[in-house]
């Protein structure tokens, strides 16, 4: 038993002032036991651990080929900075080099490293590709995605793809069909396929407005769909880089914190200060924390972490602190289907918890009961 006393505790509906107690891993009801140890916040907030449903790295390593002395440490690294719970994402690879990595990282996610694969890719629209390699695009294959299903054993959790390509609302069908949660990203879809993407069983709008068809007044295309769209989660990069605080702001107010997902989607240099980089494959330079294509405009994913995304929202955005935290944690969580366990400082959660300085910054993390 752990109490966690004087706390700012965060949730979903507003910030309560009081005790946290902790059993077995599991945040319980103050009655349901006693004794332990008792850790005074004086004050301090406390929010749920964050849920990052799009990273790709962080600490110098990359989750794309799936080496797990690679995936463990860039694992730590955002663990260490909140994230609790983490999706694997991959950018787009060759055949061959996806299937191996998605079979490696369906090991780790067992072993609750991470708790699953998102593929970026390779299903993506060829003029807005952003960082992926663009020789590596494919059209939908439902055989491809079937096969990556089966070597993900159950943790292939998200795919992110253009559906006005050919054969792309087939594939989110299959995919909402074997309990793959079917994304829309990377995408030159007008406003109409956006929707039937969601019709048919799309869930997510990956980084809103980042390697999407603008939003424009006469064409909403995939930004207006998803806003529009109660049943969808749109992602948002809050790093000050991706999407000014004007827009991050816009996208709170329109579509509110229980339908904004705070991620990363940082890279490997997430962590490394400014050098040189690959992203699938692709070269990357990272000067003053922003992340670029070589020689090229194309942002290359960001180099914050959760911690950075929710104290910006706060901080930057001026979205309230129990909102922020909303947004990285239960959001993305309700997002993958397991808030039930994890999302929110609610008794029979696990005790996945930051403390935060006075400054929003973490203090420390715990996850399942125990303090990392
Ligand atoms: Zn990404």
């Amino acid at each position: 038993m752990t109490v966690l006393t004087d706390a700012r505790i965060v949730l979903p509906d507003g910030v309560r002032h009081g005790d946290l107690h902790i059993s077995d891993g599991t945040i319980v009801e103050a009655t349901a036991a006693s004794g332990g140890e008792v850790i005074d916040l004086g004050g301090r907030h406390v929010v749920p651990g964050f849920v990052d449903m799009h990273v790709h790295g962080g600490a110098g390593a990359s989750y794309q080929l799936g080496r797990p002395d690679g995936v463990r440490r860039a694992a730590a690294y955002h663990l260490a900075h909140g994230t609790t719970t983490t999706l694997a994402s991959l950018v787009t690879g060759p055949p061959d080099e996806f299937a191996d990595a998605v079979a490696s990282l369906a090991d780790l996610a067992s072993e609750g490293v991470i708790a699953g694969v998102h593929l970026e890719g390779p299903y993506l629209a060829p003029g807005r590709c952003g960082a992926h390699n663009p020789s590596l695009l494919r059209v939908p294959d439902l055989a491809e995605f079937r096969r990556l299903v089966r070597l993900g054993r159950g943790h292939l959790r998200m795919i992110t793809l253009a559906p006005e390509l050919p054969g792309g609302l087939d594939l989110v069908r299959e995919a909402a069909d074997t309990g793959v949660i079917a994304a829309v990203g990377h995408t030159d879809a007008p406003g109409a396929t956006a929707r039937a993407a969601f019709d048919a069983g799309a869930r997510v709008a990956t980084h809103l407005f980042n390697a999407m068809r603008p939003l424009h007044h006469r064409e909403g295309g995939p930004v207006a769909a998803a806003v529009n769209d109660p049943r969808v989660t749109v992602e948002l990069i809050n790093d000050g880089v991706h999407v000014e605080p004007a827009v991050v702001r816009l996208a709170f107010a329109a579509a509110g914190p229980s339908r904004v997902a705070l991620i990363t989607d940082a890279m490997a240099a997430a962590g490394m200060g400014d050098g040189d980089y690959s992203l699938g494959g692709m070269d990357v330079e990272v000067r003053d924390g922003r992340a670029l294509l070589a020689g090229g405009t194309s942002i290359a994913g960001s180099t914050i972490t959760m911690a950075d995304a929710f104290r910006r929202a706060v901080r930057d955005v001026g979205v309230p602190v129990h909102q922020a935290a909303e947004a990285a944690s239960l959001t993305p969580a309700r997002a993958l289907g397991i808030s039930s366990r994890v999302g929110s400082l609610e008794p029979g959660k696990d005790a996945d918890l930051i403390v935060l300085d006075d400054d929003l910054r973490v203090a420390w993390v715990m996850k399942r009961g125990i303090r990392v």
